[in-house]
């Protein structure tokens, strides 16, 4: 039988990381980390406790209140992923709102939010078999990862899949919306200071402009067999 390894998925906003990670997880038998919902998820935290709005952020109270934040995935059979659970409430519809992805990179930014979720996404790596994707998985929660792909496409490919995503949910929301916002996380995502998105120097690149899931997940399906025939 072919040895586990773990597979770091890092790139920019809605290139798809979700949906090729998903679909390995399913096809390896791999356990599938979406890290972004982490962040999410501390972020609609935040905002439900008056933290954070469109002109404020009260960073020191955030931090003040992690030890109060429990986040767990539990397994949908029917969705075929692990859904977001904050304190024991399943919270994966409300983090996925424009509104939370208009926060999300400030509450990012913050180190004591990323120590704490990066501690949490160590341990559940620590038996390999685990597809995690984000922003820092290859350079900084598993620099050892057998395999590291980063993915790129255009900000407006990215802002159009988005914004098809948003609208057949019923979210209210214009493209050029999508787009400013796509366009801003790119920004704050990639000047942070703390583990700021960069691809890892063993990484592999795939631009996904124009490549359908299908040719995508073959591609990389190809790399797992090459990496866990030779180990
Ligand atoms: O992947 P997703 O777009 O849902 O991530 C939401 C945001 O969470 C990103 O724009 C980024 O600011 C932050 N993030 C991060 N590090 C990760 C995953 C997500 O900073 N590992």
């Amino acid at each position: 039988m072919n040895k586990k390894i773990t597979i770091a998925i890092d790139g920019f906003s809605s290139t798809g990381k979700s949906t090729l990670a998903k679909q390995l997880a399913n096809h390896l038998g791999y356990v599938y980390v979406d890290t972004g919902a982490m962040y999410r998820a501390v972020t609609f935290f935040a905002m439900q406790n008056g933290y954070i709005n469109a002109d404020y952020f009260d960073i020191q109270t955030l931090i003040n209140s992690l030890p109060n934040i429990k986040l767990h995935f539990k397994f949908n059979s029917v969705l075929g992923f692990g859904e977001m659970y904050l304190n024991d409430v399943n919270v994966e519809t409300e983090i996925r709102t424009i509104e939370v992805s208009s926060f999300v990179s400030k509450v990012a930014e913050v180190s004591e939010v990323r120590a704490k979720l990066v501690e949490q996404q160590k341990e559940m790596g620590k038996d390999k078999g685990i597809v995690m994707d984000g922003r820092d998985i290859g350079t900084v929660v598993f620099p050892n990862a057998e395999l590291k792909i980063f993915m790129t496409a255009s900000a407006t490919t990215r802002a159009k899949r988005r914004y098809d995503e948003l609208v057949a949910k019923g979210d209210p929301v214009t493209f050029e919306e999508v787009l400013a916002n796509v366009e801003e996380r790119d920004h704050i995502d990639t000047h942070r200071e703390d583990s700021p998105l960069v691809m890892a120097d063993d990484a592999i690149e795939i631009d996904n402009s124009h490549l359908n899931r299908e040719e995508q997940f073959e591609l990389v399906l190809e790399l797992v067999n090459e990496i866990t025939k030779a180990i």
